[in-house]
């Protein structure tokens, strides 16, 4: 399936929340779901009544537009989630957590997750020292990212940590900012996602 190329606020607008696809733009009084809190679309305003199914579904919609991931790797590290210890809906909720470009969003290297992953597509970035350069990637307790030599000289990737401060760093990362590097310390927590998802219905959903 090709990339969603429109509008991102449309996607926030559509699932009722802020889902911060816009960097910085997300922190201000020009968010368009604080203007325009309803769907998008012509019949936006119109009161719909939703099926179990489609509460379910738009709860799925949400945890990929949040991440950016697509639907092909979200059944994958769904299953993925299927496989290990624990409960599916965390298990899931936490792979998608460790994704490179999550974490490097996450640390403030970058002002969305889509920044985020082009960053890593062009190669700013190591993994305990070596090159990396894959967003999907799973990120494991003690694995330590930094940026590359090369990306120091750039001022937009170094200012990044400053200019993304007012955001909050999750307890499972430990960033040291003057060596610009970022220490994933914990494996993340339910408790450690902020973001409003119920994932016991996208489990339902992939479980049908
Ligand atoms: Fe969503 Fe950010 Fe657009 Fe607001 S500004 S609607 S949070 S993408």
């Amino acid at each position: 399936m090709a990339r969603y190329r429109g509008s991102v606020c449309r996607l926030c607008r559509r699932e009722g929340e802020k889902l911060f696809l816009k960097g910085t733009r997300c922190y201000t009084d020009k968010c368009a779901i604080e203007r325009r809190p309803y769907p998008p679309g012509q019949h936006g305003q119109r009161r719909t009544k939703i099926s179990d199914y489609g509460v379910q579904l738009r709860e799925k919609q949400k945890l990929k537009r949040l991440y950016g991931v697509q639907e092909k790797p979200m059944r994958n590290i769904f299953s993925k989630a299927v496989t290990m210890k624990g409960v599916t809906g965390e298990n899931l909720l936490s792979l998608l957590e460790r994704r490179f470009d999550n974490i490097v969003y996450k640390t403030g290297f970058a002002a969305s997750r889509k920044e985020a992953r082009q960053l890593v597509k062009h190669s700013h970035f190591t993994i305990n020292g070596k090159k990396a350069n894959i967003p999907s990637m799973i990120l494991k307790a003690g694995d330590v990212i930094g940026l590359r030599e090369k990306s120091k000289s750039s001022v937009k990737l170094t200012g990044a940590l400053e200019a993304n401060s007012m955001r909050e760093i999750p307890a499972w990362l430990d960033v040291d900012k003057g060596k610009y590097m970022a220490t994933v310390k914990d494996l993340p927590r339910r408790s450690d996602v902020t973001s409003q998802i119920e994932e016991h219905l996208i489990v339902e959903l992939y479980t049908k």
